[in-house]
């Protein structure tokens, strides 16, 4: 939070600079100088990292790291230092970061068919680092005075968002213009050719990208909120892609990709924290927790938020250190910082843990909200588990239901539960001519239905494939939580 702050008053006390685009060579008006663009992705980088959790594969993320660096090699900000990330996230989307930090998720890698889609995206993303594109927007929103905050919060202060400082999460958020999606995709296409790869085939994958749903209530942003479809994106970028490449010969690179995401964690990792009915449940750190029913959950690395279906109120529980201190100790403290009045407060034990409950009330611009706190700490100077509820108005209506939420915390006894596993990723080759379909029914243990194949392959259920295809199949048993 405080970096958030500082990066936007060093932006604002900046001169109002032109700066010459590296794509486009013209002179732009520009807040944000190409070294307050590094530090911007320099500071925000650790907080990506751990509100979404690095993906635990070394081969995989120095494939998606080769493959980047290749391009960013032939990209017109060779001389930037980039670098790539597999996100521990089921949701389909990459993203970059001024300065030349980019993400991709494990769901994007795992709905790619080959390394020609993987530099296609890789590429775009580039594109946005090159032409600047989330810099310039970062002068625009810090010139607009909007500042990068998420709003609505009662006390920005206290309540994070997952613990994503402000930078991050308003460079996370930003949502490029129709114009520059379309320049990313002409220089994904530029960098692919320049790398070697198929163009064309990597534009396929936007056709995937399409057909994928927006799943609602997920932890990150998908694709398409951030990168919003240029008309005929599809047919355009294959038309140029055909153009660009002309006679010559480039990668696919299939089978390299598909062995690179054989085995690798597909949809929600339940392990760590699913929802089975209003109850969440976290299997690592072995505790659950009932949600009021009916409240929507986004479960971060750093954080579980619970909000209610109109947004009327909202519980967050993160994982904080509590440097040796007591729940109560450490409440105070927290008051202290936030410049809080205590309402109401005392010590509890919440099935066998040390508690403590207060109400805070906290006054900001002249509006006075209450903040209804929970920690709890499941071992003597260990972690604490801090619960933050609000709500839009009346909160007294609302508090009986946050504090039944704080108080169901409890160690989670539930053995299947404890050992439950998530489904993954196999790729299987076929030993036979058959439909999509056809295949899928010869797995009687796939969790997930046979268009959900269709759309991870780019395929219909009815296409006919040949003996020797490489199939994406999801093995594991795992159905519970969004699918
Ligand atoms: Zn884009």
């Amino acid at each position: 939070m405080r970096d958030g702050r500082r990066m936007l008053l060093l932006s604002m006390l900046l001169l109002l600079a032109c700066a010459t685009n590296p794509v486009t060579g013209k002179r732009e008006f520009m807040l944000v100088s190409e070294s307050q663009e590094i530090s911007m992705g320099r500071e925000a980088d650790p907080q990506i990292v751990a509100t979404y959790g690095l993906y635990d594969d070394p081969e995989l993320a120095a494939y998606v790291d080769e493959v980047g660096q290749k391009l960013a090699a032939v990209s017109h900000r060779a001389d930037l230092q980039y670098t790539f990330r597999v996100l521990d996230s089921p949701v389909l989307n990459a993203f970059a970061l001024p300065g030349g930090y980019i993400y991709v998720t494990r769901g994007i890698l795992a709905h790619m068919n080959n390394e020609a889609e993987l530099a296609m995206v890789l590429g775009h993303e580039i594109g946005h680092v090159t032409a600047r594109h989330s810099a310039e927007q970062y002068s625009r929103a810090t010139l607009a005075g909007l500042g990068l905050g998420i709003g609505s919060l009662v006390v920005p202060e206290v309540a994070q968002y997952g613990h994503l400082a402000q930078t991050a999460l308003g460079l996370l958020f930003l949502k490029y213009g129709r114009d520059d999606e379309h320049e990313s995709d002409e220089l994904g296409v530029q960098y692919s050719v320049a790398a070697g790869y198929d163009p064309e085939r990597g534009a396929t994958f936007f056709e995937v990208l399409d057909r994928q749903q927006q799943e609602s209530g997920q932890a990150l942003p998908g694709w398409l909120s951030t990168h919003p479809a240029p008309a005929d994106r599809v047919a355009r970028t294959r038309a140029r892609a055909a153009e660009v490449k002309g006679q010559g010969v480039y990668r696919v690179g299939e089978a390299t990709h598909k062995e690179q995401i054989d085995g690798t964690v597909f949809g929600e990792d339940p392990r760590q924290g699913f929802m089975d009915g209003d109850t969440f449940k976290h299997p690592d750190q072995e505790f659950q927790l009932e949600f009021p029913a009916g409240w929507r959950v986004v479960n971060a690395t750093t954080a579980v938020v619970a909000t209610e279906a109109k947004d009327q109120a909202q519980l967050q529980l993160t994982l904080e250190r509590s440097e040796g201190a007591s729940p109560r100790a450490f409440v105070l403290r927290l008051a202290e910082a936030a410049q809080a009045q205590i309402v109401e407060s005392g010590v509890e034990t919440i099935h066998g843990y040390d508690a403590y409950i207060a109400l805070l009330q906290v006054t900001r611009n002249g509006q006075t909200g209450l903040i209804q706190v929970g920690a709890i700490q499941r071992e003597k100077g260990g972690l604490i588990y801090q619960f933050l509820g609000r709500a839009a108005s009346r909160f007294r209506s609302w508090q009986p239901l946050l504090l039944q939420s704080v108080r169901s915390f409890a160690p989670l006894q539930d053995r299947a539960a404890l050992r439950i596993e998530p489904n993954r990723l196999a790729v299987v080759t076929l030993a036979r001519p058959q439909t999509l379909a056809q295949a899928a029914a010869g797995y009687a243990d796939a969790p997930v239905a046979a268009e959900k194949l269709a759309l991870l392959n780019n395929l219909q259920v009815d296409t006919p494939l040949d003996v020797g295809f490489r199939l994406k199949i999801v093995r594991g048993t795992y159905h519970g939580g969004r699918k």
